[in-house]
């Protein structure tokens, strides 16, 4: 591990761990769930990102699922004559522990996990929310996901947009 920090090929994922004493902290947070090299697990499986227009870094799993929920959404909302919804922002990969837990590694350490609008504009909080449904709620953590179960979280996203 040490010497993945010294590993020159790696370096451009320096700033996401902050810096070296913070991911030695993290470090064994990651061999807990499995990865034992969190640079090269980043370096491999990491990749921007674009959702509804806004860039993020994240798991390519992830990226799939994303890609395929707004297409869904688009698809949706023009068959519907409702508006795509907007965001102000979307995060995914970004190494730390659980807030609740600084014992357990957060899945936005693995790019796993994604927060829209944290901020919580009040403007926008009704079709977050509904967007949260629509995309974090069916579990985007796991990769065994098929097409139907976000076509029927999508599905749950349409009666609450339309409602
Ligand atoms: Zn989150």
């Amino acid at each position: 591990m040490a010497r993945d920090w010294n590993d020159k090929a790696f370096e451009k994922w320096h700033s996401h761990f902050r810096d070296e004493s913070n991911y030695f902290k993290l470090c064994p947070l990651y061999k807990a769930v499995g990865v034992l090299r969190p640079l090269k697990y980043a370096a491999e499986n990491i990749e921007e990102i674009t959702f509804l227009g806004h860039k993020t870094l994240g798991h390519k799993d992830l990226k799939a699922k994303m890609e395929k929920a707004e297409a869904l959404l688009k698809e949706r909302c023009a068959a519907n004559g409702k508006p795509v919804p907007t965001l102000k922002s979307v995060w995914a990969f970004t190494p730390r522990a659980m807030a609740s837990n600084k014992n357990k590694l957060s899945n936005h350490a693995l790019g796993k996990a994604v927060d829209f609008d944290p901020e919580q504009n009040p403007m926008l909080v009704k079709d977050s929310l509904n967007l949260a449904e629509a995309v974090s709620g069916t579990d985007l953590y796991r990769s065994d996901q098929g097409y139907d179960e976000i076509k029927a979280a999508n599905d749950s996203f349409k009666a609450n947009y339309n409602s």
